[in-house]
């Protein structure tokens, strides 16, 4: 029975709640005044259910469709600002016990090169990625209980907020590995994690059991009760996704929002973070073979119906998608994206070897992250490296409630700029300099509060004299 409370996965996702939703949401995708009340309600910005969500995604009628871009634009500069989130993910190992018969990991998979970085490893693929100016990492692993250990993990975390290279620092590490315990959440926690990322890859339980044949990932109600086991275990900030692609879209979005619900009914607090990853080419792995791939307009759709539906959730864009994609997501919703990223299990710090391809999947952006930021500066983007929220415990329901009420901005915008700018000053080719110093002195003075501009100001001097010391808002 649907239970948005229970902290059970078969009554929070609910299957029946959801076959109803896609009735509902068919009978009513032309209803035109329906459509116009949800498209009201949503401007409101306080969010839509998965139902009156599910009705906007199935709508068809092009000048409503136009609405609903315009809104989640609107809502996306209202929440967010101009500023982008950068990070990039970081391959501990592709071990991997698990059948997912989507990913390269697959336990059958003999022609994947499998590696797991040593802690000395790991230090050069840090030093190499603080060298590009990443300060915010998520990390990424298979699931083996000998190879990946929880002690492999708590060490490699340490092992890299110790990390101290030149003026570079990673001051946030996100993780994503496999469903684990609560003590586990907690020992993680403990360790200092920002976010907890699990892909749910589908909803759908049936598809799910397919999809994951074998291996402990094939349990799919302790896969689905995973967030409510880190939320226990003391994470406050947890990140959702679907891998788009293995399933139908609008099963999986009604479950997505039906899933962020029941987070924030049953703790107080939604997801902190939704990805959209969609299914890609990878080693024995062909996207082809799966049947529910989405085109980039769905894409898109998808996109702004998640942002005016949950408008207090970040949004996070990967480089499986290429550059024109990514453009259009940012402007429809997309918070966080990655840049200069590598899927291979250390390919930071050197390339693998032609014959040896540890990759997760191909990348489609391939450019640099000098690039990327220069790219995002050109739109008007700010590239934020900030990472202050986590340090000053603005996590969880306290974050959700300085975003809901608007007051981020008077946090975000200051940091965002004083971040980019230390990245300009360490990092940056001189034409990326060039554009983000004109970039910043124009938005600098578009600070509100009038103490805050002296303070960004004073900071920004200080920052161009070298003379570093820890601001934050
Ligand atoms: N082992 C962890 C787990 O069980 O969730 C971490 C997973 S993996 C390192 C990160 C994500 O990559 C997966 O959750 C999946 O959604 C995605 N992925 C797997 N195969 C993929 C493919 N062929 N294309 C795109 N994304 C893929």
């Amino acid at each position: 029975m649907y239970d948005v409370y229970s902290k059970h996965a078969d009554d929070f996702i609910n299957h029946e709640e959801i076959l109803e939703t896609l009735a509902y949401a068919d009978e009513n995708n032309n209803n035109l005044e329906l459509i116009d009340a949800l498209i009201k309600k949503a401007a409101l910005r306080k969010g839509l259910s998965h139902r009156e969500a599910s009705v906007l995604l199935a709508c068809q009628d092009e000048e409503q469709n136009q609405r609903i871009y315009k809104l989640a634009e609107q809502i996306k500069k209202d929440f967010y600002g101009n500023r982008i989130v950068m990070f990039a993910p970081l391959y501990l190992s592709n071990y991997c016990i698990n059948g997912c018969t989507y990913c390269p990991y697959h336990m059958k998979n003999k022609h994947i090169a499998r590696k797991k970085l040593s802690q000395e490893e790991i230090r050069n693929e840090v030093t190499a990625l603080q060298d590009m100016g990443h300060k915010r990492l998520a990390l990424e692993a298979g699931e083996d209980p000998v190879h990946n250990t929880m002690d492999y993990y708590l060490e490699s975390i340490k092992t890299i907020y110790d990390i101290k290279h030149k003026n570079g620092a990673i001051r946030r590490v996100n993780i994503n590995i496999a469903a684990t315990t609560v003590d586990n959440y907690r020992l993680l926690k403990e360790a200092g994690i920002g976010t907890y990322i699990l892909f749910q890859e589908t909803y759908h339980k049936e598809s799910y059991l397919k999809l994951h044949p074998t291996g402990p990932k094939h349990d799919y109600n302790y896969h689905t009760e995973a967030m409510d086991r880190a939320m226990e275990g003391g994470i406050d900030d947890v990140g959702l996704g679907v891998l788009f692609g293995l399933d139908k879209y609008r099963y999986e979005f009604a479950g997505l929002l039906m899933h962020a619900e029941h987070l924030e009914a049953a703790f107080g607090v939604g997801p902190h973070t939704i990805s959209v990853p969609r299914l890609k080419q990878a080693d024995d792995i062909d996207p082809n073979q799966f049947d529910n791939g989405i085109d980039d307009d769905t894409f898109a759709k998808l996109i702004a119906c998640i942002r005016i539906s949950v408008p207090y959730t970040g949004m996070i864009i990967s480089t499986r998608e290429n550059q024109e994609t990514r453009e259009r997501a940012l402007r429809l919703g997309i918070s966080q994206i990655s840049g200069g990223s590598k899927t291979s299990v250390g390919g930071y710090y050197m390339p693998e070897p032609e014959d040896e391809n540890s990759e997760q999947f191909d990348v489609s952006d391939t450019r640099t992250l000098d690039e990327v930021v220069k790219w995002l500066m050109e739109m008007d983007y700010i590239p934020s490296f900030c990472t202050a929220c986590y340090r000053e415990g603005r996590t969880g329901d306290r974050f959700m409630t300085l975003l809901k009420n608007g007051q981020i901005q008077n946090c975000c915008h200051p940091n965002a700029l004083m971040t980019l700018k230390e990245y300009l000053m360490d990092y940056a080719s001189p034409e990326t300099k060039a554009i983000g110093d004109k970039l910043i002195a124009r938005e600098a003075l578009n600070v509100p509060n009038e103490k805050a501009r002296a303070a960004v100001l004073e900071n920004l001097r200080l920052i161009e004299q070298n003379n570093r010391r820890d601001f934050r808002f």
